[in-house]
């Protein structure tokens, strides 16, 4: 925590606000926007996840669709496609940004209109804070007419060409889980510069209640708000958004300054005009042998690491799923590993990590 949450906290409990709306809600919506630029409207939810939902949803995404999802990412990204009755067709990344491939995200819809069936949205992820390919994806996704949904979950402070990550898609998600750059326990926004989307999504998430004195329904509705208690959490962590930023990218380019030079260690390096939060800092290793040697010599000292994000069409749940892959995620998973990357570590707790890894490599 940055330090001033808990007075706004404290703030929903004086006035009593504790209820999935209220001052702290609309405050943090706003300094949100007062981030990603006033062109962007905002409603504050219960998850990143439940952001996702309701874009699906706002896209008109129903049973039996399809949609294309980056296949290397958290399973959170995709999970919502199923939960509306639709059908992920996963697509692997380029190596320049680890993200999406314009050429066979290309080589997905060109499929899929083949078959008669057109995907009807793009989920693409800037993963660990890097952006996707904005201009290429953004190109295809236009002349395809295919929306996109922007998962900005790992990406609040990147940005691309100095315009924010969450503001590129048609509608952007962010997420505030406690694993992220800023958090409020749980918690997520919708992004979009379509008014009426964000209006229809706090619509949606607060049980789509008709205009009248009854509770009167035409529509199912989701209970998808964010609490005006964890929003005052909110408040304070965009504070020091900037800070945490800063911290993250200090992290990563200490790791870089000191085991940057074994032949062993590849870093992502950010193309031309790409910004990253750095939110985590990983790795790539030549083999899967050498990532586990480390990540072991990290875990017997104590120090936990982790393999990259294991794609989504090589998981258990979704291997059925349609796929365009040309190995790409599959070998970065086998070969990166997440070093240690909280905004609260210590030069001592980088040093350790790093006397660690130059044991095994020297
Ligand atoms: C965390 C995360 C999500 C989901 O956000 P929650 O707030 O945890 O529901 C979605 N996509 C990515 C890439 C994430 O890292």
């Amino acid at each position: 925590m940055g330090g001033t949450e808990q007075n706004y906290v404290n703030e929903a409990f004086d006035t009593n606000w504790i209820a999935p709306l209220g001052p702290n809600v609309n405050a943090f919506e706003q300094s949100i926007k007062q981030k990603l630029g006033n062109n962007v409207h905002v409603a504050a939810l219960s998850a990143g996840t439940a952001a996702i939902h309701l874009s699906l949803e706002l896209l008109g995404v129903g049973h039996g669709d399809e949609v294309i999802c980056q296949s290397f990412t958290f399973s959170a990204s995709a999970n919502p496609i199923t939960y509306l009755g639709a059908s992920p067709v996963f697509v692997d990344s380029e190596l320049d940004t680890w993200n999406i491939s314009p050429v066979l995200l290309r080589k997905a819809i060109e499929d899929g209109i083949a078959k008669g069936k057109k995907p009807k949205a793009i989920i693409a992820v800037h993963l660990y804070g890097m952006p996707y390919k904005i201009s290429e994806i953004g190109t295809i996704a236009k002349e395809f007419e295919i929306p996109i949904i922007e998962d900005s979950a790992e990406a609040l402070g990147s940005s691309y060409k100095e315009t924010p990550c969450g503001t590129f898609g048609d509608i952007g998600i962010l997420s505030f889980n406690g694993n992220k750059i800023i958090t409020t326990s749980g918690g997520g926004a919708l992004v979009s510069k379509n008014k009426e989307f964000v209006e229809r999504a706090v619509f949606l998430a607060t049980q789509a209640r008709d205009d009248a004195p009854h509770y009167q329904h035409s529509n199912i509705g989701y209970n998808y708000r964010m609490s005006n208690v964890l929003a005052g959490i909110g408040r304070g962590q965009m504070e020091v958004l900037n800070d945490r930023v800063n911290a993250r990218r200090a992290n990563h380019q200490y790791y870089k300054d000191k085991i940057g030079q074994f032949e062993e260690i590849e870093f992502l390096i950010e193309p031309d005009g790409y910004f990253s939060n750095r939110w985590l800092s990983c790795i790539l290793t030549p083999s899967f042998e050498i990532r586990e040697k480390l990540r072991l010599a990290l875990l017997d000292e104590n120090i936990e690491s982790r393999p990259l994000w294991k794609p989504l069409h090589l998981q258990p749940i979704f291997r059925t799923s349609k796929h365009f892959v040309d190995g790409t995620s599959e070998s970065l998973f086998e070969r990166g590993l997440c070093l240690p990357s909280g905004s609260n570590l210590t030069k001592d707790d980088l040093d350790r990590v790093v006397t660690t890894i130059k044991n095994v490599l020297s």
